[in-house]
């Protein structure tokens, strides 16, 4: 197309938007690309007196991608350049700018063609240009009256869109004022909860504080009552050993036996009160363990001696095996011993048949001593009970004990920086082993 004169921006738009159409733009991309068209074609005739307008139709095989329109002017460009007036009419299209084609500046514009228009076959086109010939440009009149139906539908539009986004924004608000109801109402109930769980640690605290002093005051107790009894206990000892003695005066068969019940009942009461002073000394932190390296080697002897002498049951072995190399822990040599010489006397206690066995290994820079027992073991549930002072499982209270030598043996083991854990299959046995860090605590 030819654009000379005034008329021609009219014809020039009309027909921008018929192609268009024919292309399959929708109604308001029809509309934006005949204003973007009309709007460069007054421009280009204002500044150079025309311009030659192609229609280009970008097609690919499912269809037309986009339409392109050319403008290229009849004189060169002044200074050879051309910036549209407003950023707006570049704002119709989806590209608006200057190119060079062939020594010449060139307007271009394009707008995309929706993915659904019409295939445009080369029939189509040939029919469109047919029609586009035929169909005679109307006056500028007719034009004005067009532009004017189109802006008042485009007017009709923008009202509606401006209604819905006024129902938006009620909505919007709406949602809003419930979003912050809600928000005020869980913040409440966090400061709430917040408070609960502060008053709660704060009554945690003082039950701890209160559970400290009444550990300590039992501990305190415990240690002058054992204390104060020590010494009537060995007097009576003492006594009832003098009375039985063969150079005092000779006692009847039956004063005898009653003189014999006091001593071993004494010895007993003695071995209690050692054992609870022991266990108060360990408990109030009033126990040093004197740091050494221990020969595990002689530590493991020595038991070996000593106990061999109380396995008196026939159907039951006693093995102490040997340590391995290097076979030293730096620890207490004392409390160690007390520890293990316990854990064995248990194992003796409560093995009918079979054998208990105690080794060393050293592992992953820790020593493991454990002893074994073919014995009763211990159910499950009661596993971390017998470290509870006093307590024995029922039953076996029968072999005697106090029900105090677990519960020292490990503060013990926790004095000297390891763990003494136990595991069991009742009816099979149990095995107690202690860890200690080979280098000390
Ligand atoms: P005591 O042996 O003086 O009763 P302990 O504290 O040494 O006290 O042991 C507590 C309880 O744990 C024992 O009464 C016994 O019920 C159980 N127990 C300890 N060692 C063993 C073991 N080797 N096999 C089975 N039960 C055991």
């Amino acid at each position: 197309m030819r654009l000379r004169v005034e008329h021609d921006i009219f014809v020039v738009r009309q027909r921008g938007r018929e192609v268009a159409a024919a292309i399959g733009l929708e109604h308001q991309d029809q509309v934006r690309l005949a204003t973007a068209l009309s709007e460069v074609a007054r421009e280009l005739l204002r500044l150079c007196g025309g311009a030659d307008v192609t229609f280009t139709a970008a097609l690919q095989t499912q269809g037309p991608v986009s339409l392109r329109v050319d403008l290229a002017p009849v004189r060169p460009l002044p200074d050879g350049r051309y910036e549209p007036q407003s950023g707006a009419v570049a704002r119709l299209v989806d590209m608006l700018s200057a190119v060079d084609r062939d020594g010449d500046t060139v307007v271009t514009m394009s707008r995309r063609v929706p993915a659904n228009a019409q295939a445009l076959t080369p029939e189509r086109l040939a029919e469109l240009r047919a029609e586009l010939g035929r169909t005679a440009p109307g006056s500028a009149l007719d034009e004005l009256a067009l532009q004017n139906q189109q802006l008042i539908a485009a007017l009709d539009e923008v009202r509606e869109q401006r209604d819905e986004l006024a129902v938006l924004n009620e909505e919007l608000q709406e949602t809003n004022r419930g979003v912050m109801a809600l928000y005020n109402q869980l913040s409440e109930e966090l400061e709430e909860t917040n408070r609960g769980v502060v008053a709660l640690y704060a009554e945690l605290d003082e039950k701890s504080a209160q559970l400290r002093t009444a550990s300590e005051s039992k501990s305190r107790f415990l240690a002058n009552v054992s204390h104060e009894l020590r010494a009537p206990v060995t007097a009576i000892i003492g006594l009832s050993r003098l009375l039985a003695d063969s150079a005092s005066d000779p006692l009847t068969a039956e004063q005898a036996r009653q003189v014999g019940l006091i001593r071993d009942s004494a010895t007993d009461l003695l071995a209690l009160v050692n054992e609870l002073l022991d266990l108060a000394k360990a408990e109030s932190g009033r126990l040093e363990p004197n740091w050494v390296e221990v020969d595990l080697r002689a530590v493991f002897g020595q038991l070996r001696g000593t106990l061999r002498a109380l396995t008196t049951k026939p159907g039951v072995e006693l093995v102490v095996e040997e340590p391995p190399p290097p076979a030293t822990v730096r620890s207490d040599e004392v409390l160690l011993a007390q520890v293990l010489r316990n854990l064995l006397h248990n194992g003796l206690k409560f093995t009918e048949r079979g054998e208990v066995r105690m080794r060393a290994e050293l592992r992953d820079g820790r020593w493991w001593l454990s002893v074994s027992d073919t014995g009763v073991g211990v159910p499950p549930e009661l596993r971390e009970r017998i470290f509870e002072e006093f307590y024995q499982v029922p039953g076996s209270t029968r072999v005697g004990g106090t029900g105090l030598g677990l519960p020292y043996a490990r503060r013990v083991v926790h004095l000297l920086g390891g763990t003494l854990e136990l595991a069991s299959e009742p009816g099979r046995g149990s095995t107690f082993t202690v860890t200690l860090p080979a280098g000390g605590a």
